[in-house]
């Protein structure tokens, strides 16, 4: 039992965390700016917090994470990081020729309180920043929020820096995807393709870190929007803002400064919140859905209804970003099932709410937890006082599912022990086809496990 010292005891925690159910906000800001185009993104602080930054995303995308750092010393400490910063510039252009760097703080370049406005100033009339070259950046101190809010900060600085008003007619729509793995990205853009809206999606991930085995490395990969599209964005009709936690920031940035509307959405995952998502796009291009879309979403309507009886009063326990809880929370009260404990280390505001929403009745029996203390440890107390028959969520609640034998499905960031999330997209129709079949799977393997010989099964 690796978790044996767990106690089923809940008692009040003030400060102390114990396997926190979030990471830090440098890598949502490293992982935003990953899906610009020719695009490096630069850590402002000390070498360990890149190294941990690119670690983790390379160990979740399973593709090499590039990035630069200011290599923060004892004395950067004590004299501010203006000096690394403007030699770091230098020895990425000269060196790595990015089209942009995208630096983002840490808690060590925050808490010195460096100026980077006037740090990037000074390195552009120091001729530092060759012509034609761009640097931006944003801050993100670690010691609040989590990566959702690095993610969040990293796309409003994109719409603050970039997004202009050109008064250009244009059919476009902005899709700010909200944090998903770049293979949802893919799937929302060949969704829209497939309606026939033309859009602008940024961040886009996809071609970044999921990039196809050529035998060739591509320092800077084919992916990513380019700044001239983050420019236009500004002329769209109108901006289609996936996730509260990760997208509502940039969008409303985006209707302030440009004047484009933009409508609030949670993240499409499962059934109800596509259907919401495809006809958010209708509505706002005044198209109409084909009917391979149609078909999509009856297919999807089929399989849950034929495996119904799998799914039915099933209790689950969820983990992860608010915006990803809130949709699977929604998908699974649609399937029957119970989410009965939902935790998030973010700390957003209004998710309790949004959860409850998508709960109805079942708000009244559900544990939810958000911030510092919603930690794994308390997830796992919860589920030492009463059981539950899933768990969803990322890798670190396997120690949970191995001491308690319960089935897990790994879903949210970071995975680190499983592939299939760069591969398989979890947004859009055939997303939550895929959801289904994987609670299916992990059920039916567990029944074939388990049950006794006279009642093993052939045919499910
Ligand atoms: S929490 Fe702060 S100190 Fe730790 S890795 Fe993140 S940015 Fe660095």
């Amino acid at each position: 039992m690796l978790l044996r010292h767990t106690s089923s005891e809940v008692l009040e925690r003030g400060a102390l965390t114990i396997n926190p159910a979030k990471t830090c906000q440098p890598i949502g800001a490293m992982y935003a700016a990953l899906g610009i185009h020719k695009c490096l993104p630069h850590s402002h602080g000390s070498q360990g917090c890149c190294a941990y930054h690119r670690s983790t995303l390379t160990r979740h995308y399973k593709e090499p994470v590039m990035a630069g750092s200011s290599s923060f010393t004892e004395g950067t400490s004590v004299f501010g990081g203006q000096a690394n910063l403007l030699q770091a510039l230098q020895t990425l252009f000269t060196t790595y020729n990015p089209d942009v760097v995208a630096i983002h703080t840490t808690c060590l370049s925050e808490t010195i309180g460096d100026d980077l406005v006037q740090i990037v100033q000074k390195a552009k009339d120091e001729g530092k920043v060759p012509e034609g070259k761009i640097v931006f950046h944003a801050n993100t101190p670690s010691y609040q929020g989590s990566h959702v809010h690095g993610f969040s900060a990293m796309c409003k600085a994109m719409v603050d820096n970039f997004a202009q008003t050109t008064n250009t007619d244009t059919n476009r729509i902005n899709i700010m995807p909200g944090w998903v793995e770049p293979v949802d990205m893919r799937e929302l853009k060949s969704i829209a393709a497939t309606i026939g809206v033309p859009i602008t999606m940024y961040p886009d991930t996809s071609d970044v870190l999921d990039l196809p085995q050529t035998g060739n490395h591509d320092f800077y990969p084919k992916g990513g929007v380019t700044i001239d599209a983050i420019r236009a964005s500004g002329d769209s009709i109108g901006t289609l803002a996936l996730g509260h936690s990760a997208s509502r920031r940039a969008a409303c940035a985006l209707e302030d400064k440009c004047s484009v509307p933009h409508q609030l959405l949670e993240l499409p995952i499962g059934l109800q919140a596509t259907d919401r998502f495809i006809d958010a796009m209708r509505v706002m291009s005044g198209v109409s859905v084909p009917d391979s879309i149609t078909d999509e979403r009856g297919r999807l309507i089929d399989m849950i209804v034929d495996m119904h009886q799998y799914l039915s009063g099933k209790r689950v326990a969820l983990w992860g970003d608010p915006d990803q809880l809130v949709s699977l929370a929604e998908f699974l009260v649609l399937l029957d099932m119970k989410p009965v404990y939902m935790v998030t280390g973010t700390p957003s505001t209004g998710v309790e709410k949004r959860l409850k929403h998508v709960l109805g009745p079942l708000a009244a029996e559900a544990k939810i937890a958000k911030g510092a203390q919603a930690d794994m440890y308390l997830m796992h107390q919860w589920i030492k006082n009463e059981g539950v028959d899933l768990l969803i969520g990322n890798t670190y609640g396997k120690y949970i599912a191995r001491d308690e034998n319960i089935p897990f499905i790994r879903h949210g960031f970071p995975i680190l022990d499983r592939v299939g999330h760069q591969y398989f997209p979890t947004v859009g129709y055939k997303g939550a086809m895929r959801l289904v079949e994987q609670i299916l799977a992990v059920f039916m393997d567990k029944q074939d496990r388990e049950d006794p010989e006279e009642k093993f099964e052939l045919v499910m």
